[in-house]
């Protein structure tokens, strides 16, 4: 590849960490992902801007990843370059009254965000605890979870769009179901959290914690879950209709805790989630007419891979 030698060059004048041919599947909560060409950490936004300029220039492939936590990715590996957000972080405190104002950089990780708003005695963002999310996934995905979603808290996102840095106020609809509508790369964003007490707060986390150990198989290698629901009813109830609950194809199967769980049982191939995706959907159709979509996002995977 023409562009990788220019690359590197780049990276080493800019003084950015890269890596040549790492692995992704660590970086993966499901464990599961070949090597990509490069795999670049930015540490600050200055840089991330600078690395998104110049590959947008030179039009070389790319794909950011936060906590990979909702991400399946081939294993035989992805032809381009991969920017990891993961030591982009901080929490700037911008106002403390009845709302705890934050300015934070895109790979902060949500746990990080809770246990600041706890210490100040300011919540809001408890529904997410013990989800491995970084701030810019869980903003990408609009991740939610009991009724609550990110959107509830974010009051300004900087975005990088074609070679733009933007702020925006998102307003209601630009929101959707695990998703945020408008594109680009979410470089950091403002979120207000609640005045609270803290033993509140200290309840609504343990409250989290025991449904997720309850309903989740929390301490399984997995990518949270597979498919979105549809408006109808839950993804998972619909899996667990059609028997599959517990199903397993090579290393891979079905939770049997909550089946729109998918468990790596160690050695899982790319294709063997896919297969086991591509069953669920097939039967949930037969049986309800209903085409589930992939919540999971995909890199160096094709489109259509589930058809
Ligand atoms: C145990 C477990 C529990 C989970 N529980 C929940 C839950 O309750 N609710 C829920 O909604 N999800 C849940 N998930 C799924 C996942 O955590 C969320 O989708 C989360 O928002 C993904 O964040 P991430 O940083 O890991 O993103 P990644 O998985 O790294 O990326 C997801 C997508 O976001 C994009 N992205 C990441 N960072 C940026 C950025 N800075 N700018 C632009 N795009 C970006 C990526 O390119 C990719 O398309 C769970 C996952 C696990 C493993």
């Amino acid at each position: 590849m023409k562009w990788l030698k220019a690359l590197d060059w780049f990276l080493r004048e800019k003084r950015i960490f890269y890596k040549e041919e790492e692995l992704l599947s660590p970086h993966t909560t499901i464990k599961i992902g070949g090597q990509a060409l490069r795999t670049v950490y930015p540490k600050e936004i200055k840089e991330f801007i600078s690395l998104l300029d110049y590959l947008n220039k030179e039009e070389i492939p790319f794909y950011v990843i936060g906590g990979g936590s909702n991400l399946l990715v081939n294993d035989k590996g992805y032809q381009g370059v991969v920017v990891f957000t993961k030591f982009m972080k901080g929490i700037e405190i911008f106002k403390e009254n009845e709302v705890l104002r934050l300015k934070i950089l895109a790979g902060t990780k949500i746990n990080e965000i809770i246990r600041l708003g706890y210490e100040r005695g300011f919540g809001g963002f408890e529904f997410l605890a013990g989800v491995p999310a970084t701030l810019g996934g869980a903003i990408r995905m609009n991740a939610g979870a009991f009724g609550k979603s990110t959107s509830l808290l974010v009051k300004k996102v900087t975005l990088y769009q074609e070679g733009e840095v933007k702020e925006i106020e998102p307003k209601e609809n630009d929101w959707t179901y695990r998703a945020f509508k408008i594109e680009g790369i979410i470089l950091s964003a403002e979120l207000e959290l609640i005045k609270a007490e803290k033993e509140e707060i200290r309840k609504n986390l343990q409250q989290v914690w025991e449904k997720r150990r309850a309903t989740q198989p929390i301490s399984e290698k997995t990518f949270g879950s597979v498919f979105k629901n549809p408006p109808c009813c839950y993804a998972g109830a619909l899996i667990e209709r059609v028997g599959l609950k517990g199903y397993q194809i090579g290393k891979v199967k079905i939770s049997e805790k909550h089946a729109n769980f998918i468990i790596n049982m160690n050695g899982a191939k790319t294709e063997e989630v896919l297969s086991l995706m591509r069953l669920a959907r097939k039967k949930v159709y037969e049986n309800f007419n209903i085409l589930l979509e992939p919540e999971v996002k995909f890199l160096g995977i094709e489109d259509g891979c589930l058809d």
